[in-house]
């Protein structure tokens, strides 16, 4: 079976995606991780773009890396010059890194509207442009930006483009689906084309009909012996290929082998290890990877994969990292409730605890987002739950003055370990003064408490159907850098359901040291 190079964006397509923006050190950080993935390589950017793409140029040309390769990224010359005077050339033939991947027109309505040269010409451009960072002693991957699009414009211009880029000494030439607006057959067609004129091609895809991923997999199984991409699927408008889903199903469903076992087992750390890093969610639902992509509600469901996994699950989550999830649900049962308390060390009757859960759903409570709260709750069936401190009350102000401005004020009054804490706090809002003034008395006693960050706040008014009256639920997830938990809290008051939501917060993140597990 052909060996498939793996090529990762994230670092230079993947930032055009809005909001995207790392350090140079942060970039450096996750080059370490795609290397010890096992990424082949890794694209790093413009060298000399801007001051901190030429910082991380430096940072890295002192850095070794066990698998991965770095590639610089550029241009084709610039109509009407020679390549040996382009600028940019002369930037990437300068740069450390042994491969350079340059990108250049494919589409005739490009070449017509966009840059204004003729066919012939671009041609020259691409083979001029590939011989000169050959004869610097550069590998050359070719990007041609477009070549779909082009392809279904002009087929015979499109492969010119290609051969001629290969015939320069392009080792790989990549068919970019640029603006993402091709569908599998049409990308199986025309990459069966390049099968039959070049001897290597990849593919680049972008999401925008949501078959990036998809794109890319029929590319590989027309030939594509690279294939391109971004952590997470990461990038402008609706993002690149992502390749991760990349990963998993070349490896997982196609046997291919580009990993070991063990870095395969790091796709789901990396991941999220970018997502961190990006300040953003993780997203739950994200295939291999995703908190819920092995998770399962329904009590036969959760019967069947306690007996045999493969009965629902489509494949073992621990290979590429993950694990499987029991959601809790008054669907659930048995099952459920005994693995998780058995996983936490606790020993509980599951019959009443499966009560305890179906009598707070029916009064408004969901534990499928609240993994803290749960455990709490298990924890008190198990008479292992410590309460961190005993309320005298709490009280929160909130004013608006004429000029506009809201203001918030927030006083609580608790005992902890016998002694009694009056604090206030101000905050942008109730959650956030009552959080205020809580940590500060509570971080005196567990100062590592400071650390905890609430990352969502989520309300939902439930109606009156299971005749309580309407009340609110609030869902509150909380970070402490390593982990996160859901807690949650009902009332008819939003103020009051969350405050319980961040009192069990912050219980979740005490108990585990309180019994030393
Ligand atoms: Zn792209």
């Amino acid at each position: 079976m052909t060996t498939i190079e793996l090529y990762d964006a994230t670092l230079r397509d993947g930032m055009q995606g809005e909001g995207m923006s790392l350090t140079a050190d942060e970039k450096l950080r996750v080059v370490h991780q795609l290397d010890a993935l096992g990424i082949h390589l890794v694209e790093a950017g413009f060298p000399s773009s801007n001051p901190k793409e030429i910082e991380l140029f430096d940072l890295l040309s002192r850095e070794r890396f066990r698998h991965c390769e770095i590639a610089a990224f550029g241009m084709t010359r610039r109509r009407g010059v020679t390549a040996d005077a382009d600028e940019g050339l002369a930037v990437l033939a300068g740069c450390f890194a042994p491969v350079c991947t340059i990108v250049g027109k494919t589409w005739r309505l490009h070449l017509e509207k966009v840059v204004r040269v003729t066919p012939e010409e671009n041609l020259a451009m691409i083979a001029e442009s590939i011989a000169f960072l050959r004869a610097q002693g550069k590998r050359v991957i070719y990007d041609a930006e477009h070549f779909f699009d082009g392809f279904r414009a002009d087929p015979d211009y499109a492969l010119r483009c290609v051969v001629t880029a290969a015939e320069a000494g392009a080792e790989t030439v990549v068919l970019c689906d640029t603006n993402g607006s091709s569908l599998p057959s049409q990308i199986s067609a025309a990459a069966t084309r390049v099968a039959a004129e070049i001897d290597r091609f990849g593919i680049h895809c972008h999401n925008d009909l949501e078959c990036g991923v998809a794109n890319s997999i029929a590319a590989v199984e027309a030939g594509a012996v690279q294939v391109q991409g971004t952590m997470n699927g990461i990038g402008e408008r609706t993002g690149n290929a992502n390749l991760v889903s990349i990963i998993g199903n070349l490896q997982t469903k196609m046997g291919h082998e580009l990993l070991t076992p063990e870095q395969l087992g790091r796709l789901t750390e990396t991941a999220h290890f970018v997502d961190e890093l990006l300040n953003r969610t993780p997203n739950p639902q994200q295939p291999y990877v995703g908190k819920n992509a092995f998770a399962h509600k329904g009590g036969m469901h959760v019967a069947g994969v306690r007996a045999d996994a493969s009965t629902f699950e489509h494949m073992d989550p621990e290979l590429v990292g993950n694990e499987r999830a029991l959601l809790v649900s008054e669907l659930a049962g048995r099952a459920t409730v005994a693995e998780k308390a058995e996983a936490l060390g606790l020993e509980v009757d599951a019959e009443r605890v499966i009560e305890r859960v179906k009598a707070l759903e029916h009064a408004g409570y969901q534990f499928e987002a609240a993994d803290g709260s749960f455990e709490l709750l298990l924890r008190k069936e198990a008479g292992v739950y410590e309460p961190l401190f005993r309320l005298e009350s709490w009280r929160c102000i909130v004013e608006q003055r004429a000029d506009g401005k809201v203001e918030t004020e927030a006083t609580i009054k608790i005992f902890v370990d016998g002694e009694r804490y009056v604090r206030t706090a101000e905050g942008n809002g109730p959650v956030n003064a009552l959080d205020r003034a809580l940590r500060d008395a509570l971080t005196e006693i567990h100062p590592h408490l400071a650390d905890l960050e609430l990352v969502n706040f989520k309300v939902r008014i439930l109606d009156e159907t299971k005749g309580t009256g309407a009340v609110t639920r609030v869902l509150l997830d909380t970070s402490d850098g390593r982990e996160v938990w859901g807690s949650i809290g009902v009332n008819e008051n939003v103020i009051a359901a969350s405050w319980q939501a961040l009192v069990d917060s912050l219980e979740r993140a005490m108990q585990p040291a309180r019994l030393g597990t």
